[in-house]
This record gives C-alpha cells, sequence and structure tokens, in this order.
C-alpha cells in the first residue's frame, strides 16, 4: 500500500492550542474541500510504503514527541494513514491528526491510534462552502473519545449565525472543547480584529472556552 505525501519537515506548531511544540510534520496530498482563504496549494507528491515514510521519518532528530499529519486532507488515505499510525505509535510517538473535521467514517477507522485531534468547523460563511453541520457532529462526537480542539477560520465575511450555529453543536456534543478562532490572514486588519474580538465575546456569553490564535507560521515566516 502506497500513500501520497507533499512534505516531511521539522518545525513548530503553528496553530492552534499546541501552539509553539516542535513536531515532525506528515502533509499529506488531496483534500477534499476548496476553501475561499486555502493557503495551502499541493501539486505534487512523492509515494511512500509506511515503512519507508517510517524510515524517513527516522532522519530527523528525535526531539519531537509528536507527529502531525496534515493536508489536504489525511482522512482521505485512511488505510494508509492507520498503518503508518500503528508504526509512528509503536515508536513512541503521539499522533496529532489536523483535519477539516468532515469524514467521520473514515476516523471511526482511525481513532483508536490517534491521541490528540485538531478539527477544522468549516464555517459555510468562511469558506464559500456548503454548511457540514451533519458531519461536523457526527465527526465531533467520534473526536471526543480522544483530546479534541476546534478551530474555526473567520474573514470579513464571516456571519455570526454561522459561529452560533458552531457553539451550539460544541455545546451539545463536548461543551468542554476549545474553540480556536483563527482570524484569516488575508484579511488582517481592524476591521478583522474587532470582529474577532466580538466572536470571543459571544464564545464567553454561550459558555464555550474560545481564544484567538493567528497562524504563527505567517507571522514568523517559517514553513
Ligand atoms: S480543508 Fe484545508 S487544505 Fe482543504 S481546501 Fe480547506 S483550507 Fe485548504
Amino acid at each position: 500500500m502506497k500513500g501520497k505525501i507533499n512534505d516531511i519537515f521539522e518545525s513548530i506548531q503553528g496553530e492552534g492550542i499546541y501552539l509553539g511544540e516542535e513536531q515532525l510534520f506528515v502533509r499529506f496530498f488531496g483534500c477534499n474541500l476548496e476553501c475561499k482563504f486555502c493557503d495551502t496549494q499541493i501539486h505534487n507528491f512523492m509515494e511512500y510504503e509506511p515503512q519507508q515514510l517510517l524510515q524517513a521519518l527516522e532522519g530527523y532528530k528525535n526531539t519531537c514527541q509528536a507527529i502531525s499529519f496534515t493536508g489536504g486532507e489525511p482522512l482521505l488515505q485512511k488505510d494508509f494513514l492507520k498503518e503508518v499510525m500503528s508504526l509512528t505509535k509503536k515508536q513512541g510517538y503521539k499522533n496529532y491528526l489536523e483535519t477539516n473535521g468532515i469524514l467521520h467514517q473514515e476516523l471511526e477507522e482511525v481513532i483508536d491510534l490517534v491521541d490528540i485531534i485538531a478539527m477544522d468547523v468549516k464555517l459555510p460563511s468562511s469558506t464559500g462552502q456548503r454548511g457540514f453541520w451533519q458531519e461536523h457532529r457526527a465527526f465531533l462526537k467520534i473526536a471526543s473519545r480522544k483530546e479534541v480542539f476546534l478551530k474555526a477560520v473567520v474573514c470579513h465575511g464571516t456571519e455570526e449565525s454561522d459561529l452560533r450555529q458552531a457553539l451550539a453543536l460544541i455545546k451539545e456534543i463536548n461543551p468542554a472543547a476549545i474553540l480556536v478562532l483563527q482570524p484569516n490572514s488575508f484579511d488582517d486588519d481592524e476591521r478583522l480584529r474587532k470582529k474577532m474580538h466580538d466572536f470571543k465575546e459571544i464564545c464567553a456569553q454561550e459558555d464555550v472556552q474560545g481564544c484567538i490564535i493567528p497562524q504563527i507560521h505567517k507571522i514568523l515566516k517559517l514553513e
């Protein structure tokens, strides 16, 4: 079995509540969405057997405790992901899955091997796509068996009603989960900062732990 991998690299985690943690990254090729704000242009890949990928990871200095499986959408290659995660777990790594939070049937098949899930909530007024509320609901139910936090990108056009729907979903399924509000780096200005502040206030009013964390890679100009 071969997986399509765009890149393998070592860096610090640039998003979410593990911001700044040194991790190994495996960037999977391919995505099932086309978010308006997407900054991950993936045009090429190399093919790896699971064991070959493990060998490639061994080439990095071994100070990282976690491997971030990112994309694209790693769950699109769930059979390969499962094989690789079972190998990395045996090596003592934490498996950190970055996902758009939609492919819940695929998540069910790998959840036992995952330690931490960074799950997107795709707000339709941010992404320009349809809403995925049913998929997110099913996904969060499964993800909540493990450590999970959620991320939502906020743009100029993001509607408050979408945020409220996301908060209702979190309160229904996993009220302890943190929601990271991530400002869209393309819209970074005073107007967006005001909106971030207002959205964080709404999280507090709704008793959901919300925090504002920008993408640090853009600020520090890291990979
Ligand atoms: S899910 Fe992520 S990788 Fe896929 S299009 Fe959206 S932002 Fe880009």
